[in-house]
């Protein structure tokens, strides 16, 4: 399926900027939300207004307001409710639209400016090395005594581009850009261990798992070999987020790509956490979710799962809300 390019061009440009209309107060006007106040700062000024999401995210309006969107970033954050991200998003939410629609609706207003990756997480530096996709070539098939020990085979792996470091005797779980397939790097993972690498990767704006997927159910794991095993087991549409944290970013990527998300992530207070609040978080917008269903297992992951069992966890996964009514 080839895509006008154009439409790449877009995609790259809206995943990977942040574009801040020239007129920030004007445009919230526009997205029907009113500045009640302005403070300015030293470079910047604060737009105050009562939070859009607050309704939907707390079941009360705003009456403060909490809300703030800086003229210099875009950047708008509601201090009660915690809602913040990017200009961009605040279209997307306002108007329905997807980030494409959402980037072209400011880029007709006048863009001011866009705030590159590098602005927004000085703690890159900017003198990392690129990889390049010669850098895989150190690298093997996984061997078979590796993939049975992890419940995989050679199809799942080369399908989701899973190597081994016949070196270090590791795992090396490529990480690419979702838009582009371009290598940012790789999750190096042995036994108790596990390195990224170049260290402070983009894996938050990235999902593992094959991007090109499109369908109807996927499930979110937390590790990346996990989301191997259950393609190995046949369950289609697996991602993982590498961690338990995860990111706006990682939940826009699922949510273009399905309508209902198995949200599979650990077993343990950070994933069960984590889980609850993408699930309030997401569910007011449109993202339908079920939860893995651990009840009868005492495995902390899919990974540590009999074959038997995940896919029964999996067939078994659940509407919280049935669940929450029993
Ligand atoms: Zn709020």
């Amino acid at each position: 399926m080839k895509k006008h390019s154009l439409t790449d061009l877009w995609e790259n440009l809206s995943a990977f900027s942040n574009p801040v209309p020239s007129d920030v107060a004007g445009t919230m006007q526009a997205l029907g939300i009113e500045v009640l106040r302005e403070v300015s700062g030293e470079d910047s000024t604060e737009f105050l207004a009562r939070c859009p999401a607050h309704l939907a995210l707390t079941g009360k309006a705003d009456r403060r307001p909490s809300f703030s969107v800086n003229s210099r970033t875009g950047l708008f954050h509601c201090f009660s409710c915690g809602y913040s991200g990017p200009f961009v998003q605040l279209v997307e939410d306002g108007l329905g639209y997807a980030r494409v629609e959402a980037f072209q609706w400011i880029a007709r207003r006048g863009v001011y400016r866009t705030c590159s990756d590098e602005e927004q997480n000085p703690q890159k530096d900017p003198d990392e090395p690129r990889i390049t996709e010669a850098a895989l070539a150190l690298f093997v098939p996984p061997p078979p005594r590796a993939l049975e020990t992890r419940g995989l085979t050679a199809e799942a792996c080369s399908d989701f581009g899973v190597l081994w470091s016949p070196t270090s005797k590791h795992w090396i779980l490529p990480i690419r850009n979702p838009m582009t397939g371009e290598l940012w790097g790789w999750q190096e993972k042995g036994k108790r261990f596990f390195r990224n690498y170049p260290q402070g990767i983009f894996k938050s704006r990235t999902l593992f798992g094959d991007l090109t997927w499109r369908g109807t159910t996927a499930l979110l794991l937390e590790s990346p070999l996990d989301a191997v095993r259950a393609h190995a087991l046949g369950i289609d549409g697996a991602f993982a987020s590498f961690g338990a944290h995860v990111s706006e970013a990682q939940m826009r990527l699922l949510k273009d790509r399905c309508t209902t998300l198995v949200l599979a992530l650990d077993n343990d207070t950070a994933g069960l956490a984590s889980r609850d609040r993408l699930y309030a978080r997401w569910r007011p917008r449109g993202l339908a979710m079920k939860f893995l269903s651990y009840s009868g297992i005492s495995a902390k992951d899919l990974g540590d799962m009999s074959d038997e069992a995940a896919r029964s966890a999996y067939a078994h996964a659940h509407y919280p809300w049935r669940r929450r009514r029993t």
